[in-house]
């Protein structure tokens, strides 16, 4: 075969360009592999507020499928600009825990054991203490002035609760009689 100069280089340019696109294309399947799938891929994110103390820091709140993939703060969220304390970044177990509770359990008065309830069972007979206490304890008059009141009772609104949850949850213990109202983010 009869090769000048110039083609020769020109064969050998083309071969080390072949080899080095072949290697290329090798490490860039390799790295395709390697790469873990992106965790956030395909999900619907929800803002939401941190429910454990008065601070009310925002979240964001990942779900895929309707099941919960991750929780982070929120960047955008003026209180806490995407920060969190340790009791917030644990907050994925709330939803993501086999050692959370999730049914209703009961220990009467006396006893030494938990006994497993329904839901309706538990709203029914905390609605039935609640009115008994409230019916027991009710005072019209103190030193002859009208006061519709209970002192045997206490409620506390708490940060996950928005404005019409907590106004809800005062006019429903005004209307009890309730002296004892205060929230969790004044104390
Ligand atoms: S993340 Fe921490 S500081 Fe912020 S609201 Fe939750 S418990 Fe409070």
């Amino acid at each position: 075969m009869n090769l000048s100069r110039r083609g020769f280089l020109g064969a050998a340019g083309a071969g080390v360009l072949g080899a080095a696109i072949g290697t290329l294309g090798l490490s860039r399947k390799a790295d395709a592999a390697r790469r873990k799938p992106f965790k956030l891929a395909e999900t619907k994110e929800s803002t939401t507020i941190c429910p454990y103390c008065g601070v009310g820091c925002g979240l964001i709140v990942s779900t895929r499928e309707g099941e919960l993939v991750n929780v982070e703060g929120d960047p955008d969220h003026p209180v806490n600009e995407g920060s969190l304390c340790s009791k917030g970044m644990s907050l994925f177990q709330v939803a993501s825990n086999e050692r959370r509770l999730q049914k209703v359990r009961y220990r009467a008065p006396g006893s030494d054991k938990w006994e497993e309830k329904s839901w309706e069972w538990a709203l029914a007979e905390i609605a039935k203490r609640i009115k008994k206490t409230r019916d027991d304890s009710f005072l019209a008059k103190d030193g002859g002035k009208l006061v519709n009141r209970t002192q045997a009772l206490a409620c506390m609104g708490g940060a996950a609760l928005d404005n019409e949850e907590n106004y809800l949850w005062s006019k429903l213990a005004r209307s009890l009689g309730v002296t004892y109202l205060e929230h969790q983010a004044r104390i």
